[in-house]
Formats: structure tokens, sequence, C-alpha cells
């Protein structure tokens, strides 16, 4: 048959995503599936039926990785592997993450219907936690299993009723046999919602990320004096809070001020003691910054830093910083980024070249395998939310994509 006619079915994954978004359905429209939760594994369950009804070899390791193989025509290869992850924010969109995994179930079903043979195997993958919401770290199946983070440790990771990683693996029956180390990959492909408005608003189908741009996280924590407010002046106060609220307009001025490609976001506050007639003695407040650009980050974190020890000194709060966790830009392998762009290109779908300035599994993976993703729009750039929506035939045309991908390393010598 003549491959390049080939494409998946779009009813087919639309019906199939809908079936998934049921488990753990939310009255918004969006789902609540935390890892390792009863609806997570309801949704491994169901997935794992699906790999069966193709017959797919499975394999689940020790921290709950699934994967679904199907056999090339020389198994001594390296297979081509794709995936994503089934779990969701607590009140997350029932496209992040699931439709990189049922986009893999698609391929594979297209693969198997149509009794291909591919040189080598293909596999599907659902990572464990990635979404990090539950549990801290976040990517921590894909991170064991690209031997960048700790089993053990990964297994003593507690959510906030102190229950474990690894009891909660045990608890749901995915605490698997298999080691979670790395084996050889030829090609990782990820398909995945874009998760911000620059596709639609280019009128592109098709993202392709050349990486993922370095994350830098600091924790400030500013002293003030507390004291009543009806009593005490305005003079002479030492509000933690108005000091604080000062820095984090500065956050906000940042990137702007620097220039370049870049991001930096105040989303977590503390105010202590959160009293209305008590002068704010104590705040901490978190800093993210994320850029493309390598050194970027690290001047702009000294201007800031500046401003910070200013506005300090000005109201007379003491300030102390944590640098708290910082991730270099991940680039992917060039060669099939550029695979990505042909495919698309060849399918008739508009691209644009981009960078993911989310965290995604591919991260990891793209350190022990060559590695690339695959962006379909997100309608308003929204995720993480109810309210997260692809249009369907977006759905279709990122399958087909990854589909072709697919094919083509697994056809490779
Ligand atoms: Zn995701």
């Amino acid at each position: 048959m003549d491959l390049s006619k080939l494409r998946v079915k779009g009813d087919r994954l639309r019906n199939t995503l809908e079936e998934m978004a049921k488990i753990g359905a939310t009255p918004g429209g969006g789902v609540n599936r935390l890892a390792l939760s009863d609806e997570d594994k309801q949704a491994r369950n169901l997935f794992l039926s699906w790999l069966r009804e193709i017959n797919l070899e499975i394999m689940i390791d020790e921290v709950g990785n699934i994967f679904g193989r199907r056999s090339g025509k020389n198994n001594s290869l390296a297979p081509v592997l794709s995936g994503s992850h089934i779990d969701s924010q607590p009140k997350g969109g029932r496209f992040d993450g699931i439709l990189g995994v049922l986009g893999a179930l698609e391929v594979l079903r297209t693969i198997q219907e149509n009794h291909l043979e591919t040189l080598r195997p293909v596999m599907i993958v659902n990572w464990t936690n990635e979404e990090g919401t539950r549990f801290s770290p976040a990517l921590a199946g894909s991170g064991v299993w690209a031997e960048k983070l700790d089993r053990d440790w990964i297994y003593a990771r507690a959510d906030i009723q102190g229950k474990k990683i690894g009891e909660e693996l045990e608890r749901i029956g995915y605490r698997g046999k298999q080691p979670a180390q790395k084996w050889p990959v030829h090609a990782y492909y990820e398909l995945h919602i874009e998760q911000g408005p620059i596709l639609e608003k280019e009128g592109k189908i098709i993202g392709i990320p050349a990486g993922i741009v370095s994350l830098h996280w600091f924790d400030v924590y500013v002293e003030g004096k507390s004291n009543q407010v009806g009593p005490t002046p305005m003079e002479g106060r030492n509000d933690a809070l108005c000091a604080a609220a000062e820095m984090i307009l500065k956050v906000n001025e940042l990137p702007a001020k620097m220039g370049g490609n870049m991001v930096a976001t105040v989303g977590e506050i503390h105010n202590f003691p959160n009293s209305r007639n008590i002068i704010p003695g104590r705040v901490h407040f978190t800093v993210d910054i994320r850029s493309w650009d390598d050194d970027l980050p690290g001047r702009a974190w000294a201007e800031l830093k500046k401003d910070f020890e200013k506005i300090a000194k000005k109201r007379g709060c003491p300030l102390r910083i944590e640098e708290t966790w910082s991730v270099k830009r991940v680039s992917f392998n060039e060669r099939l980024v550029q695979r990505v762009k042909e495919t698309a290109e060849k399918l008739g779908f508009p691209s644009l070249p981009m960078v993911s300035g989310a965290g995604q599994d591919a991260g990891y993976i793209s350190q022990v395998a060559p590695t690339a993703m695959i962006f379909v729009p997100s309608i308003d750039g929204r995720s993480h939310v109810e309210v997260e929506e692809t249009k369907w035939e977006d759905c279709t045309a990122g399958t087909n994509v990854l589909l072709h991908c697919i094919l083509q390393s697994a056809m490779e010598e």
C-alpha cells in the first residue's frame, strides 16, 4: 500500500478521548485525575484494556510507567516510543497529556489494522505523575526512567495527607516488576497541546518546539513588624506585604525591561498573620522565571535582586531569598524536529517553530534518547483548567503527523 496516503481515524480518536474524559469528569467539563488516585487507577485500567485489544505486549515498571509494545521485523533494534501522561491537574482539562497517550494509541491501532510491518518495534507509554500536583516533583515517572531521579526517593514522596508514592502505587496495583530504568530508544515523539495562545494567534495547526525553556524558581521571605493597625501611625511602619507588593510588580516588569524571550511570574503568596487588623509581619512569595535564552535569567535575576534589596531597605523589611530549583533549557533532537516540520508540510498543515514554556516528560527523555514534540493549538491558549479545549480536527492533524513521524523512524535501519 501507499504509506503516504495512510491516515488515522479522527472519529475513533475523538470517541476514545471522550470515553477517557468520563473518568474523573468534573461538572465544569474538565477532569480530575490526580496521579495514583482511584481515578488514575480506573483510567489506567481502561488504557490497558485498549492496549490488550490490539495485542500489545504490556510492561509496567516499578514506578508505574506503562509500556505497550508492538513487534517489528527486527526486534533486536531499539524501538520507537511515543506517549505522554494520563494524570491531570485537580480541575484539569480533557486534552493535556491524555492526547499524547491516546494519539499514540490511535497510531498503533492504525498500524495494526493495516497490518503494517515496521522494521523496529513501536511502543506506547504512559508516564506516572507528570503533573506533580498531588506529589512533588512533577515528571516523576519519566525522571526515574531516564535515571535523573532516584526511585526510592520518589517512592518516599508524600501527598498532603502523608500518603507516599510507593504505597499508592501498591494500593492501585501499579507498582510493577520491570526495573524503572532507561533502555535504548531509537526515537521518542510526544504529541501535546500547546498550552499557550501562539498557534491560534498565528493561525497555525502544528507547533514544532525546538526544546523546553529553562526554569528558575526562587522563594522570597520578607520580614516586617506586626502591630495593631488602628493605633499605629502610617509613618515608621514596616509592612511586609507592602514591600512584597512592590517587589511583585518588579517581577512583572522584568521581562519587558530585559528584552528577549522571557516570562516572570509570582504565583504563590503567604501573608502572616493575614488578619485585617494587623500590619503584615511576614510574607513569603515565589518567583518563577523561564527563558529560552541561556544567560538571560541569570542577568535578570541579578537586576531583580538589586530592586528587591532597595525596596527592603526603604521599607525596613529584611529579606531572605532561597534559590529553590533551576533546570537548564532542553534542546530536542534536530533531525527529529526537522522530520516533524517536513511531515507537517507534506500533510498540508501550516506549522510554526516555537519552544515549550511548560515542562514536559519529553524534557527528561531527550536527555537519554533522540526526542521531538508535536504541538496542537489550545483554544484561547487555556490549559490546566476545565475549559481547556482543542478542536477535534486539530487533534486528528497532530495524530497524523505523529503517525508519519513514527512510521519513518520505525522503518529506519
Ligand atoms: Zn501535560
